[in-house]
């Protein structure tokens, strides 16, 4: 039998690549800090947040997720109950005594933790603007955590203000949920000036590891050619895998479990996985 993978053409058009078996860590630590990014609201931030790192964590990674968005939707997506937030994000980021230490909170999913957020943090946007050094406060708080997970992810509120700053001079890299519609790739010149900037001024490390096409479907020619203007613009940035439309997925964020675990068998829940796997193939080649 020939090798069909790389001639086979995926959803973004070009030949799917043979992505290696990841490789099995026998230490932990040197976390990369990857934040979840688009100024765009309900791209699918908060989904691929807690799925990417649900998915990392069943190829044994240690996770650390962080709510960086007031809304909170990631921390109520992963099963916790928003009255019962006593420290948050806001405390972090705010109260130098704080260290993620005393927020951090485990989820369902074995090995992957979060640092939750409530809607206070809207205000740490605000008090934060007089601070010496306020792009900088989460990456302070955060360069001790690294030690203790593999993979850090940050979900960014849906703006390009200081806390989203400060999540991308915290990290090493961004990816960039888009929604397979005509109108995302506009706003996308703006995000990469963002991203631009910080890496001039506060990041030289800075890279975009990937856009990844979101609620895309298959069936429609739209979809088929919005994908197609991103590859043409973007080339190999974009990441093979996308992610299809499914109700699933709000019915996970629902029952606050990943898809991995509410539907682990879904398209959905293999869609995730397959992006982890395409995500650590990028970071070992150093993308
Ligand atoms: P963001 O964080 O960018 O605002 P979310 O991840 O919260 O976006 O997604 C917005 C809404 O769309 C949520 O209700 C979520 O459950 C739903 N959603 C996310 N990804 C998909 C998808 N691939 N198909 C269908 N619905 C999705
Ligand atoms: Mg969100």
């Amino acid at each position: 039998m020939p090798d069909t993978d790389s001639t086979e053409l995926g959803p973004t058009g070009r030949p799917l690549p043979v992505i290696p078996e990841p490789t099995p860590l026998t230490t932990h630590g040197n976390a990369r800090i990857v934040s979840m990014c688009n100024q765009k609201g309900g791209v699918g931030k908060t989904t691929t947040t807690i799925n990417l790192g649900a998915s990392l964590a069943e190829l044994g990674r240690r996770v650390l997720l962080v709510d960086l968005d007031p809304q909170g939707s990631l921390s109520v997506g992963v099963g916790l109950d928003p009255n019962g937030i006593e420290v948050s994000t806001y405390d972090l980021l705010m109260d130098s005594d704080v260290t993620w230490k005393d927020i951090v909170t485990p989820t369902g999913t074995e090995g992957m933790d979060v640092l939750p957020a409530v809607i206070d943090l809207a205000g740490a946007e605000i008090q934060l603007v007089s601070e010496v050094g306020r792009e900088q406060v989460l990456k302070d708080k955060l360069s001790d955590a690294a030690t203790a997970y593999d993979v850090i992810l940050i979900d960014c509120q849906p703006s390009l203000g200081l806390l989203t700053v400060n999540a991308l001079t915290a990290s090493d890299s961004v990816i960039v949920p888009l929604e397979t519609e005509y109108f995302a790739l506009r706003g996308v010149a703006l995000l990469t000036d963002t991203i631009e900037r910080v890496r001039k001024r506060l990041n030289p490390k800075l890279v975009i590891d990937g856009l990844l096409g979101t609620m895309y479907d298959g069936r429609t020619l739209h979809s088929r050619e919005v994908m197609s203007t991103l590859v043409q613009a973007w080339g190999d940035t974009v990441f093979h895998t996308v992610i299809r439309r499914t109700v699933k997925f709000s019915d996970a964020t629902v029952a606050g479990e990943p898809i991995t675990e509410f539907a682990a068998t879904s398209t959905g829940a293999d869609a995730y996985r397959q992006l982890a796997r395409e995500v650590l193939a990028r970071w070992q080649r150093g993308a």
